[in-house]
């Protein structure tokens, strides 16, 4: 799949026609099977189809008194190549919302790797390792096995890899028509409790509480809402800059409720919110973490040149929505994925899974292709200025020694039956990225699957 959507955008200057062609050829390219264009046609209309929905409960007022329902959007998503991001282009009075195919693939193989429940699949717990630096450090390097992998994944468990799915990319949508939203609904937003510093003449301070949301996290003030049991939460006012993506985050959470049910919105869709939360919370960790090194390695300082604010404090201010949902849809809710999804989010974002992260991605510039000081090619460069080749490159070694062996002995025996098999050659290979001394993807891979989160849709099979 090589055609970009912005060409098709270009081409046409009118969404809705842009979008039937689009699909058009995608479908045509399955047929004469290319499978990612099956994947990315099937995903573009199953998200299409989550739009229409949400702009249904807005038509018929189904909302909560929070949100203004006059608000409706003629948007259309497009999954395919968009130059590794997801952002809206607009047209006229119409959207696209456009999902980078290669860069949700990799999300939902490294989420739903992570998820994996065996403590002894070590090469799962190695390939999420893989798959996480693969996002954090991006370079234009394709993973060669990914349609594999998929595959391999979805004959194992097709019903959690489509819930992972569902869950990222609806996220991904709903953020994107948040700006929509707030575009439209102009600069109040009864929806976001937050306070970007404390109100002037606060009249009683002992309206006014300490909290913090995660242990290493960041210590926050919280005003009190008379008469309700959450509060507002105050955030200091350098984040202001980002009030519109805070607002998309939450606008997302409520829209992934209104159309997690057809009826109206009770204990299951706030189960598959804080279930959804768990996915989400694992993207922003990741794309969070891209961001962050991106911005460490072009020096940029200004606060006002990063496109979204710091991905814990995004975390903490969708947790604290959390609770408002709740309240707006069944208040005396309590819920056994709330506490899990509490533990996994205090495991996730640990001082120490930062820092084992950071040497991932030192390893990762420095050594990961082979031996020398090295940082990847593309648009990323040495300190020097120079760009770096990376051929044989630390992924297609791993496809050729590891991958292809694996995932063909897993089709023919299962994947975790291929994973006793194979468990002793394949950890060796992986051993040998080694930053130090210490087996780095090992290590990373073994502490990300102590986070804890498991593919809890499996309940449901
Ligand atoms: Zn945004």
């Amino acid at each position: 799949m090589t055609v970009k959507v912005r060409s098709y955008l270009e081409d046409f200057g009118d969404v809705k026609a842009a979008y039937a062609e689009y699909i058009a050829d995608l479908q045509q390219g399955e047929e004469a099977g290319d499978v990612t264009s099956g994947i990315c046609a099937r995903l573009s209309l199953l998200l299409n189809s989550r739009v229409h929905d949400l702009n249904q409960r807005f038509a018929r007022g189904e909302v909560p008194k929070c949100l203004d329902a006059r608000w409706t959007v003629e948007a259309y998503v497009f999954v395919g190549d968009a130059d590794g991001k997801f952002f809206t282009v607009r047209q006229g009075s119409q959207i696209a919302v456009l999902i980078d195919a290669d860069l949700l693939l990799r999300l939902v193989a490294f989420i739903y790797l992570v998820g994996l429940d065996r403590e002894d699949d070590q090469i799962a717990q190695c390939l999420s390792a893989f798959m996480l630096l693969s996002i954090v450090v991006p370079r234009p390097e394709p993973i060669e096995f990914m349609g594999e992998l998929l595959a391999a994944t979805s004959r194992e468990k097709q019903r959690v890899l489509n819930d992972i799915f569902v869950a990222t990319s609806s996220f991904l949508v709903f953020h994107e028509l948040g700006h929509s939203y707030g575009e439209a609904t102009g600069t109040i937003r009864p929806h976001l409790k937050l306070s970007f510093g404390l109100p002037e003449g606060l009249a009683d301070p002992d309206s006014v509480q300490s909290l913090k949301y995660h242990a290493d996290g960041t210590l926050y003030n919280r005003l009190d809402i008379p008469g309700t049991t959450t509060g507002m939460l105050v955030i200091n006012p350098v984040f202001e800059h980002w009030r519109d993506e805070f607002s998309a985050d939450a606008f997302a959470a409520y829209a992934h409720v209104l159309t997690s049910s057809d009826g109206r919105p009770g204990r299951g869709s706030l189960d598959q919110l804080a279930s959804a939360i768990e996915c989400w919370q694992l993207v922003l960790f990741a794309i969070g973490s891209r961001e962050r090194y991106v911005r460490a390695i072009s020096e940029v300082r200004e606060i006002e040149s990063v496109s979204h604010p710091q991905d814990h404090v995004r975390m903490d201010v969708l947790a604290h929505h959390l609770d408002h949902i709740a309240l707006d849809f069944v208040p005396d809710w309590q819920s056994h994925a709330v506490g899990l999804l509490h533990i996994h989010y205090q495991s996730l974002w640990a001082a120490d899974m930062r820092s084992l992260l950071d040497d991932g991605v030192e390893y990762v510039r420095y050594a990961f292709d082979e031996d020398g000081p090295h940082i990847n090619d593309g648009r990323l460069r040495t300190f020097t200025g120079q760009p770096v080749r990376y051929s044989p490159s630390a992924l297609s070694k791993l496809k050729a020694e590891v991958m292809d062996p694996f995932l063909t002995r897993a089709e023919q025996i299962g994947w975790d039956k291929a994973v006793s098999e194979r468990q002793k050659e394949d950890c060796w290979f992986f051993g040998t990225f080694k930053l130090n001394g210490v087996p780095i993807i090992l290590k990373l891979g073994r502490r990300l699957r102590d986070v804890g989160v498991r593919l809890i849709s499996e309940d449901r099979v």
